[in-house]
């Protein structure tokens, strides 16, 4: 176990919970390949093997206590925005931030999570499409 600084001077144990089948846990570990571009002691940044934009990457914790953005904020806000900055970084490192980019956080059955470690999407490197429309009107489109 290492000891993590936070903001506010405080050390904090570094949470290293793991899931056994957590396809997240597994690239975090190094068990399973990904394109990694980028890590902290506590977050990973790799490209998404499914791209929906010329740049699409993934930002997440190391540690799979958190399923969604929601429960990352509450139980360990220090972390939610150290996710957030080093999707501004890549982003920046990407050559994304002048033109624009999108960080999405998607959470449950209606936003289309398939992988309940909580994890930052961040797009761009193209204009990108209309946002938050109806499955069943984005495929009459
Ligand atoms: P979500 O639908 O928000 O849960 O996003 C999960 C993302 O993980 C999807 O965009 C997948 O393409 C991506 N993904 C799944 N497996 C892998 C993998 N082995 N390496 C990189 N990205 C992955």
């Amino acid at each position: 176990m290492g000891q993590e600084i936070t903001a506010s001077g405080e050390s904090e144990a570094l949470d290293t919970t793991f899931e056994a089948g957590c396809i997240f846990c597994s690239i975090a570990r190094g068990s399973i390949p990904a394109t990694v571009v980028r890590q902290t002691e506590r977050t990973l940044t790799f490209r998404d093997i499914a791209p929906q934009a010329p740049a699409h990457l993934l930002v997440i914790p190391k540690t799979h206590a958190y399923a969604n953005a929601a429960e990352l904020a509450a139980g360990n806000p220090g972390l939610a925005a150290e996710l957030l900055r080093e999707a501004g970084v890549v982003a920046t490192a990407e050559g994304l931030a002048e033109d624009g980019y999108r960080m999405v956080f998607n959470t449950g059955d209606y936003a289309g999570q398939t992988v309940f470690h909580v994890h930052l999407h961040v797009l761009g490197g193209d204009p990108l499409g209309r946002f938050g429309v109806p499955a069943d009107a984005a495929a009459g489109e």
